[in-house]
Protein backbone atom coordinates (compact mmCIF):
# COMPACT_ATOMS: atom_id res chain seq x y z
CA UNK A 1 0.00 0.00 0.00
CA UNK A 2 1.79 3.17 -1.06
CA UNK A 3 0.01 6.33 0.84
CA UNK A 4 0.68 9.32 -1.99
CA UNK A 5 -1.20 12.27 -0.87
CA UNK A 6 -3.88 10.93 0.32
CA UNK A 7 -4.77 9.41 4.02
CA UNK A 8 -6.05 5.55 4.22
CA UNK A 9 -9.67 4.11 5.20
CA UNK A 10 -9.70 1.68 7.63
CA UNK A 11 -13.06 0.09 8.34
CA UNK A 12 -12.89 -2.01 11.78
CA UNK A 13 -16.23 -4.54 12.24
CA UNK A 14 -17.08 -7.76 14.21
CA UNK A 15 -19.82 -8.58 16.69
CA UNK A 16 -20.19 -6.60 20.07
CA UNK A 17 -17.94 -7.30 23.02
CA UNK A 18 -14.91 -7.86 21.12
CA UNK A 19 -13.02 -5.04 21.82
CA UNK A 20 -13.53 -3.31 18.92
CA UNK A 21 -13.60 -0.18 20.86
CA UNK A 22 -10.88 -0.72 23.15
CA UNK A 23 -8.14 -1.56 20.55
CA UNK A 24 -9.42 1.46 18.03
CA UNK A 25 -8.63 3.81 21.49
CA UNK A 26 -5.44 2.49 22.11
CA UNK A 27 -4.65 2.56 18.54
CA UNK A 28 -5.54 6.18 17.53
CA UNK A 29 -3.98 7.34 20.53
CA UNK A 30 -0.22 5.80 19.72
CA UNK A 31 -0.58 6.95 15.90
CA UNK A 32 -2.39 10.37 15.89
CA UNK A 33 -5.49 9.21 14.20
CA UNK A 34 -8.58 11.88 15.26
CA UNK A 35 -11.50 9.71 15.76
CA UNK A 36 -14.28 9.73 13.23
CA UNK A 37 -17.63 9.90 15.58
CA UNK A 38 -20.90 8.11 14.19
CA UNK A 39 -24.74 9.57 14.53
CA UNK A 40 -27.17 7.28 16.29
CA UNK A 41 -30.48 7.28 17.47
CA UNK A 42 -29.48 4.80 20.25
CA UNK A 43 -29.53 6.58 24.00
CA UNK A 44 -26.29 7.77 25.64
CA UNK A 45 -25.01 5.37 28.03
CA UNK A 46 -23.62 6.87 31.21
CA UNK A 47 -20.68 8.75 30.65
CA UNK A 48 -21.05 8.82 26.95
CA UNK A 49 -20.97 12.39 26.07
CA UNK A 50 -22.70 14.17 22.79
CA UNK A 51 -20.15 14.64 20.13
CA UNK A 52 -17.12 12.71 21.57
CA UNK A 53 -18.93 9.41 21.68
CA UNK A 54 -21.66 9.42 19.11
CA UNK A 55 -23.61 12.22 17.69
CA UNK A 56 -26.85 11.41 19.62
CA UNK A 57 -29.82 12.03 17.59
CA UNK A 58 -33.56 11.11 17.75
CA UNK A 59 -34.95 9.08 14.61
CA UNK A 60 -36.54 12.64 12.90
CA UNK A 61 -33.43 14.25 13.33
CA UNK A 62 -31.11 10.84 11.66
CA UNK A 63 -33.88 10.69 9.02
CA UNK A 64 -33.14 14.44 8.18
CA UNK A 65 -29.43 14.17 7.82
CA UNK A 66 -29.87 11.21 5.72
CA UNK A 67 -32.47 12.90 3.21
CA UNK A 68 -29.88 15.39 2.87
CA UNK A 69 -27.38 13.16 1.93
CA UNK A 70 -25.10 13.29 4.67
CA UNK A 71 -24.25 10.10 5.62
CA UNK A 72 -21.31 7.92 3.64
CA UNK A 73 -23.42 4.88 5.08
CA UNK A 74 -26.05 3.80 7.59
CA UNK A 75 -27.94 1.24 8.76
CA UNK A 76 -29.76 -0.24 11.43
CA UNK A 77 -27.49 -2.16 14.23
CA UNK A 78 -29.23 -4.01 17.23
CA UNK A 79 -33.08 -1.50 17.09
CA UNK A 80 -31.00 1.58 16.45
CA UNK A 81 -29.74 3.74 13.74
CA UNK A 82 -26.16 4.31 13.19
CA UNK A 83 -24.56 6.14 10.59
CA UNK A 84 -20.82 7.69 9.80
CA UNK A 85 -21.14 11.38 8.15
CA UNK A 86 -19.31 12.20 5.34
CA UNK A 87 -17.80 15.41 7.66
CA UNK A 88 -16.29 13.23 9.71
CA UNK A 89 -14.23 11.47 6.99
CA UNK A 90 -13.99 13.03 3.62
CA UNK A 91 -12.13 16.30 4.49
CA UNK A 92 -10.00 13.93 7.06
CA UNK A 93 -8.47 11.65 3.93
CA UNK A 94 -7.79 14.42 1.65
CA UNK A 95 -6.06 16.33 3.98
CA UNK A 96 -3.96 13.07 4.31
CA UNK A 97 -5.16 11.85 7.55
CA UNK A 98 -5.64 8.40 8.01
CA UNK A 99 -9.42 7.52 9.79
CA UNK A 100 -10.45 4.47 11.22
CA UNK A 101 -14.13 3.50 11.27
CA UNK A 102 -15.76 1.64 14.15
CA UNK A 103 -18.80 0.39 12.23
CA UNK A 104 -20.92 -2.89 11.57
CA UNK A 105 -20.66 -5.56 8.73
CA UNK A 106 -23.62 -3.77 6.38
CA UNK A 107 -21.69 -0.09 6.70
CA UNK A 108 -18.62 -1.95 6.16
CA UNK A 109 -19.68 -3.24 2.95
CA UNK A 110 -21.64 0.18 1.90
CA UNK A 111 -18.46 1.86 2.70
CA UNK A 112 -16.39 -0.88 0.46
CA UNK A 113 -18.77 -0.46 -2.14
CA UNK A 114 -17.89 3.77 -2.15
CA UNK A 115 -14.09 3.20 -1.17
CA UNK A 116 -12.76 0.56 -2.89
CA UNK A 117 -9.65 0.73 -1.32
CA UNK A 118 -10.54 0.91 2.06
CA UNK A 119 -9.32 -2.00 4.04
CA UNK A 120 -11.31 -3.83 5.97
CA UNK A 121 -10.33 -5.46 9.91
CA UNK A 122 -12.58 -8.06 11.37
CA UNK A 123 -12.50 -8.37 14.91
CA UNK A 124 -13.25 -11.08 16.69
CA UNK A 125 -12.69 -13.53 20.18
CA UNK A 126 -11.25 -16.50 20.34
CA UNK A 127 -14.85 -18.08 21.50
CA UNK A 128 -18.74 -17.23 21.94
CA UNK A 129 -18.21 -17.97 25.61
CA UNK A 130 -15.39 -15.42 25.71
CA UNK A 131 -17.59 -12.51 23.88
CA UNK A 132 -20.48 -13.13 26.17
CA UNK A 133 -17.38 -12.82 28.92
CA UNK A 134 -16.89 -9.36 28.05
CA UNK A 135 -20.26 -8.32 26.94
CA UNK A 136 -21.39 -9.27 30.78
CA UNK A 137 -18.17 -7.88 32.14
CA UNK A 138 -18.76 -4.61 29.98
CA UNK A 139 -21.54 -3.84 32.82
CA UNK A 140 -22.99 -1.24 29.95
CA UNK A 141 -26.00 -3.20 28.46
CA UNK A 142 -28.85 -4.49 30.47
CA UNK A 143 -29.56 -8.64 29.90
CA UNK A 144 -32.19 -8.14 27.02
CA UNK A 145 -29.70 -6.06 24.98
CA UNK A 146 -26.56 -8.49 26.04
CA UNK A 147 -28.74 -11.04 24.65
CA UNK A 148 -29.73 -9.10 21.14
CA UNK A 149 -26.14 -8.31 21.00
CA UNK A 150 -25.32 -12.00 21.28
CA UNK A 151 -27.76 -13.32 18.98
CA UNK A 152 -26.79 -10.76 16.17
CA UNK A 153 -22.67 -11.61 16.51
CA UNK A 154 -23.58 -15.31 15.10
CA UNK A 155 -25.29 -13.07 11.60
CA UNK A 156 -22.17 -10.43 11.82
CA UNK A 157 -19.83 -13.08 11.95
CA UNK A 158 -21.21 -14.42 8.16
CA UNK A 159 -19.82 -11.11 6.85
CA UNK A 160 -16.19 -11.82 8.14
CA UNK A 161 -15.53 -13.33 4.71
CA UNK A 162 -15.80 -10.10 2.92
CA UNK A 163 -12.67 -8.62 5.54
CA UNK A 164 -9.19 -8.39 3.87
CA UNK A 165 -7.83 -9.74 7.24
CA UNK A 166 -9.41 -11.23 10.92
CA UNK A 167 -7.63 -10.26 14.08
CA UNK A 168 -8.29 -12.62 16.92
CA UNK A 169 -8.75 -10.31 20.39
CA UNK A 170 -6.94 -12.83 22.87
CA UNK A 171 -4.87 -9.99 24.47
CA UNK A 172 -5.19 -6.08 24.09
CA UNK A 173 -0.98 -5.87 23.58
CA UNK A 174 -0.85 -8.79 20.47
CA UNK A 175 -4.11 -6.69 18.95
CA UNK A 176 -3.02 -3.63 19.13
CA UNK A 177 0.01 -4.18 17.68
CA UNK A 178 -1.46 -6.11 14.70
CA UNK A 179 -3.42 -3.09 13.88
CA UNK A 180 -0.83 -0.92 14.27
CA UNK A 181 1.09 -2.90 11.91
CA UNK A 182 -1.53 -2.92 9.33
CA UNK A 183 -2.05 1.29 9.77
CA UNK A 184 1.68 1.80 9.81
CA UNK A 185 2.17 -0.52 6.45
CA UNK A 186 0.02 1.84 4.80
CA UNK A 187 1.73 4.87 5.90
CA UNK A 188 5.24 3.34 4.11
P1 LIG B 1 -16.72 -3.53 21.20
O1 LIG B 1 -16.28 -2.13 20.91
O2 LIG B 1 -16.25 -4.50 20.15
O3 LIG B 1 -18.20 -3.66 21.45
P2 LIG B 1 -15.32 -3.17 23.75
O4 LIG B 1 -14.05 -2.52 23.30
O5 LIG B 1 -16.36 -2.32 24.41
O6 LIG B 1 -15.98 -4.00 22.54
O7 LIG B 1 -14.88 -4.36 24.72
C1 LIG B 1 -15.84 -5.15 25.42
C2 LIG B 1 -15.29 -5.47 26.81
O8 LIG B 1 -14.17 -6.36 26.68
C3 LIG B 1 -14.76 -4.24 27.55
O9 LIG B 1 -15.12 -4.36 28.92
C4 LIG B 1 -13.26 -4.31 27.35
O10 LIG B 1 -12.56 -3.71 28.43
C5 LIG B 1 -13.00 -5.80 27.28
N1 LIG B 1 -11.86 -6.18 26.42
C6 LIG B 1 -11.50 -5.66 25.23
N2 LIG B 1 -10.42 -6.29 24.71
C7 LIG B 1 -10.09 -7.26 25.61
C8 LIG B 1 -9.06 -8.26 25.67
N3 LIG B 1 -8.16 -8.41 24.68
N4 LIG B 1 -9.02 -9.07 26.74
C9 LIG B 1 -9.93 -8.95 27.73
N5 LIG B 1 -10.92 -8.02 27.76
C10 LIG B 1 -11.01 -7.19 26.71
P1 LIG C 1 -22.66 0.48 20.48
O1 LIG C 1 -24.14 0.64 20.67
O2 LIG C 1 -22.09 -0.65 21.30
O3 LIG C 1 -21.91 1.77 20.66
O4 LIG C 1 -22.42 0.07 18.96
C1 LIG C 1 -23.08 -1.03 18.45
C2 LIG C 1 -22.54 -1.35 17.08
O5 LIG C 1 -22.90 -0.31 16.17
C3 LIG C 1 -21.02 -1.41 17.03
O6 LIG C 1 -20.59 -2.74 17.18
C4 LIG C 1 -20.65 -0.86 15.70
O7 LIG C 1 -20.25 -1.91 14.84
C5 LIG C 1 -21.94 -0.26 15.15
N1 LIG C 1 -21.74 1.12 14.73
C6 LIG C 1 -21.26 2.16 15.46
N2 LIG C 1 -21.21 3.28 14.71
C7 LIG C 1 -21.66 2.93 13.46
C8 LIG C 1 -21.84 3.64 12.23
O8 LIG C 1 -21.55 4.82 12.09
N3 LIG C 1 -22.36 2.92 11.19
C9 LIG C 1 -22.68 1.61 11.27
N4 LIG C 1 -23.16 1.00 10.18
N5 LIG C 1 -22.52 0.91 12.40
C10 LIG C 1 -22.01 1.55 13.48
Amino acid sequence: MSRGEKGHLYVVSGPSGAGKSTICRLVRKALGINLATSATTRAPREGEVNGRDYYFLTKEEFLAKEKNGEFLEYATVHGNYYGTLKSEVEARLLHGEDVILEIDVQGGLQVKEQYPDAYLVFFKTATKEELEKRLRGRKTDSEETIQLRLRNSLKELEYEKYYAVTIINNTVEESCAALRKIIEEGRQ
